[in-house]
């Protein structure tokens, strides 16, 4: 047991770091992304070089912004929610993607009451969770996301793709930062999730087929207990 507190204040005090460095990165970075979009056009250089650097600047950008979500959260930035409303914007968000992908995604709920959590951070998560589903079925598919109540303290939002699944052997290294078996992956988004969803005092378990696809279960406290 006393391993495990000294870990997660290690985890902690690591958390805290890289938020406040990512902090610091991303005023210069947006500085830098705006004179590069004046340049472009000032020059005759080979036009793809821009579209280059942006690219990389993104990508640096969205690094820092899951590192920035590793500070820990704040009590008076929980608030109640609802969880069906929230649910219904990602997937408005994420639709022009999944168009594109050919997926669906669906969402089903019973009735859900509000949730007292940090609204952006479970958005996140749920923009994780979504992503890495349609980005696991590059032929496309249904995405079936459901809300339930499970007892009078907890919700679960299940997730459940038809994708190329999580070959048994892997399953433990998923969360762990930056493990992505993608070209263009950053191995942050299940480690950003995972943290999210402890911090409400939530839990997360995955269960996959290879080639049938794969289902996570977020389970969130009703009323989390803040420390
Ligand atoms: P990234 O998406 O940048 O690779 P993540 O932390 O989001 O990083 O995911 C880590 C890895 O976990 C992915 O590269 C992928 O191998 C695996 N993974 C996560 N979700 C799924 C899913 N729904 N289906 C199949 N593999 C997944
Ligand atoms: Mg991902």
């Amino acid at each position: 047991a006393e391993d495990i507190l000294l870990r997660q204040e290690k985890l902690s005090v690591v958390g805290e770091l890289s938020a406040s460095i990512a902090h610091e990165i991303r005023n210069p970075l947006t500085s830098l992304k705006g004179f590069l979009q004046l340049l472009k056009g000032s020059f005759e250089v080979i036009p793809s070089y821009y579209d280059i650097m942006t690219d990389e600047i993104s990508r640096i950008e969205s690094i820092t912004s899951e590192l920035l979500l590793h500070a820990k959260p704040q009590a008076h930035n929980f608030h109640q929610e609802n969880i069906q409303e929230l649910t219904n914007h990602v997937v408005t968000l994420l639709s022009s993607q999944a168009l594109i992908n050919n997926t669906l995604i669906t969402v089903n709920s019973t009735k859900i009451p509000p949730i007292n959590c940090i609204g952006n951070q479970i958005k996140q998560v749920l923009i994780n969770l979504l992503k890495n589903a349609i980005e696991a079925m590059p032929n496309g598919g249904d995405i079936k996301v459901d809300l339930a109540v499970t007892s009078n303290k907890e919700i679960c939002i299940h997730i459940a793709d038809e994708g190329y699944g999580i070959p048994k052997e892997f399953l433990n290294k998923i969360g762990l930062p930056f493990y992505t078996t993608k070209e263009k992956g950053t191995g942050l988004g299940m480690m950003t999730t995972t943290k999210i969803i402890e911090s409400h005092g939530g839990r997360m378990n995955i269960s996959s087929e290879v080639g049938k696809g794969t289902q996570i279960n977020v389970y969130l406290p009703i009323e989390p207990i803040l420390s």
